[in-house]
């Protein structure tokens, strides 16, 4: 059972859950971490993984970034954000 809140300053703004990607407004609460470093999270991960299961957020930023390259871009950030072209030398 990972801790979790109901993250950002924007409550309208999902992230993908660490695990399994679905879109979350949830983030880690996890105690040995600073703010910066909390990951989304989604509830229903948060009943199955442990607190030593999360990523890193450095791994997680990396992780998101390989799979928004492989999409083409189109899903770098949440679902609030239109697709939009990979600029030249971006990413
Ligand atoms: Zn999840």
């Amino acid at each position: 059972m990972i801790p979790l809140i109901l993250g950002g300053d924007d409550p309208g703004f999902f992230e993908r859950c660490c695990f399994g990607r679905s879109e979350t407004p949830h983030w880690t609460s996890v105690a040995s971490r600073s703010g910066s470093e909390q990951v989304a999270c989604c509830s229903v991960c948060a009943n199955i993984y442990r607190i030593k299961d999360v990523p890193s957020k450095r791994y997680w930023c990396e992780k998101e970034r390989q799979i928004a390259k492989a999409m083409g871009g189109a899903l770098s950030q949440g679902k609030y954000q239109r697709p939009k072209r990979v600029l030249k030398g971006g990413y």
